[in-house]
C-alpha cells in the first residue's frame, strides 16, 4: 500500500473527536505506512494516541492561530503538513473544517480530492474508494492515478479507533506563519443542550412529517399537542429530529407550525442523509425523495394512518397503521 497521511484537527480540549478516530481506523485498515498530521492549539494528547495506534511519523502545526476553524489557517496548516509528509494518499474526516479547507489544499498541491467517501479498500496496492451518487441512489468504487489523492471520509462509516494513549510521543512540529486573515472568531453561539434537536450520535432518528399539522379525524388541527409529543420523544429517547420537506417548508413560510423544525432537520434528496441505528418516521408519507435520505438508517419503522402510504411499499422494515398522536402519546408514557 502507498504511504498515507492522516490529517486531524484537535478539539478545544486537545482531544480527537469521533470522526477523526474513525478516520484513524480507516487509515490503519488500509495498511500503508502511516504519518499523522495534527492541527490545533494543543496536540500532545492526540499525538500520544497516534503513536499508540502505530503512526510512523507524527507531524503537527500547533499554536493559537490554528485553534479556530478558519479556511486560511486550516488550509495553510494542511498544505504544510502534506508537503512535509510527502504521502501519496491523504485521508481526513469530513468535518466542517476539513470539508471547507481541503479542496483548496488539493489544488495548491496539484493533487486531486474526493469527498463523501463511505468505504475504503486496498486494490493492487492502492486505495479504492466507495462513494454514493445521485443522492445515495447509486454506489461507485473509484480509483485514481493522480497523487497526492485527498479523500474526505464521511462520519459514521468506520468504527472509531478505541485504543488508549501510552506515554508521550515524538512530534515533529512544522512552523507555519499564520496567513493574514480577515476572519476573527469572536465567540460561539450555540443552542442550549436541551434545545439541540440534531444529534448525529443518537441511537434513534425521529422523523416528523407534514401529517402532524393536518386536520385530524375530529376535523381540527392539533399543532400544540404535536409539538409537545415530538419534544417529549426527543427528550425521553435523546433522539435526533428529522423532518420531511413538506413540514420544514411550512415552518419556513412563517406558518405557525413547529418552531424548532428548520431546514437543517430536513432528511432526503434535498436534505441530509443521517446515519443512525434506528429511525422512526411519523405522519410522513414516505415518498422517494424523502426516503433516499434514509439510506444509511439501519432499521426503519413508520407510523401512518394510511395503509397505502409510501413506506408500506417495502421501504420500511415495519409500518404501524395507526394514529401517530396515539402511538407517540403512549411512547412518551413508556419513556417517562
Ligand atoms: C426534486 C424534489 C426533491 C425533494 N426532496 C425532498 C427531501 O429532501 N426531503 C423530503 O422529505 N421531501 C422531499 N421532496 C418532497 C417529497 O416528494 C414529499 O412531497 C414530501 O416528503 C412529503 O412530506 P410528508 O410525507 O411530510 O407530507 P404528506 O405527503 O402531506 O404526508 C402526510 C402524511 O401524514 C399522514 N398522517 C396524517 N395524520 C396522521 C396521523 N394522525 N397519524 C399518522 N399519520 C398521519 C397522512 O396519511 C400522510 O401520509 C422532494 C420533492 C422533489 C420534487
Amino acid at each position: 500500500m502507498e504511504s498515507i497521511l492522516l490529517l486531524a484537527h484537535t478539539e478545544a480540549d486537545g482531544a480527537l473527536a469521533k470522526p477523526a478516530l474513525e478516520a484513524l481506523t480507516a487509515a490503519l485498515e488500509l495498511g500503508g505506512e502511516l504519518t499523522v498530521g495534527l492541527v490545533g492549539g494543543a496536540v500532545e494528547a492526540a499525538a500520544s494516541l497516534a503513536a499508540a495506534a502505530g503512526a510512523r511519523r507524527i507531524l503537527a502545526v500547533a499554536g493559537e492561530p490554528f485553534t479556530q476553524p478558519r479556511y486560511a489557517t486550516d488550509a495553510a496548516a494542511a498544505e504544510a503538513l502534506a508537503r512535509a509528509a510527502g504521502s501519496a494518499i491523504v485521508l481526513a474526516p469530513a468535518t466542517a473544517r476539513w470539508a471547507r479547507a481541503l479542496p483548496g489544499v488539493a489544488y495548491r498541491l496539484g493533487g486531486r480530492i474526493d469527498t463523501h467517501a463511505t468505504g475504503l479498500a486496498a486494490r493492487d496496492g492502492a486505495p479504492a474508494v466507495n462513494r454514493w451518487f445521485y443522492r445515495q441512489r447509486m454506489e461507485a468504487v473509484l480509483t485514481r492515478t493522480a497523487r497526492p489523492w485527498i479523500v474526505l471520509l464521511d462520519p459514521g462509516c468506520f468504527a472509531p479507533w478505541s485504543g488508549t494513549a501510552a506515554g508521550s510521543a515524538q512530534v515533529e512540529f512544522i512552523a507555519v506563519e499564520a496567513p493574514q486573515s480577515r476572519t476573527t472568531v469572536t465567540g460561539v453561539q450555540a443552542p442550549k443542550a436541551d434545545e439541540q434537536t440534531i444529534r448525529p450520535d443518537a441511537k434513534l432518528l425521529f422523523v416528523a412529517g407534514a401529517g402532524w399539522t393536518k386536520k385530524q379525524p375530529d376535523g381540527a388541527v392539533h399543532v400544540e399537542e404535536a409539538q409537545q409529543l415530538i419534544l417529549g420523544v426527543l427528550r425521553g429517547a435523546q433522539a435526533s429530529l428529522g423532518g420531511s420537506k413538506s413540514l420544514v417548508d411550512l415552518s419556513g413560510e412563517g406558518q405557525a407550525v413547529l418552531p424548532f423544525m428548520t431546514h437543517l432537520n430536513q432528511v432526503g434528496q434535498t436534505g441530509s442523509t443521517p446515519r443512525h441505528p434506528k429511525g422512526l418516521s411519523t405522519c410522513c408519507h414516505g415518498e422517494e425523495p424523502h426516503v433516499v435520505g434514509w439510506r444509511f438508517v439501519t432499521e426503519r419503522r413508520a407510523v401512518n394512518l394510511d395503509p397505502n402510504c409510501g413506506w408500506s411499499r417495502g421501504k420500511a422494515d415495519v409500518v404501524y397503521v395507526a394514529d401517530a398522536f396515539a402511538v407517540v402519546r403512549e411512547l412518551n408514557r413508556l419513556l417517562g
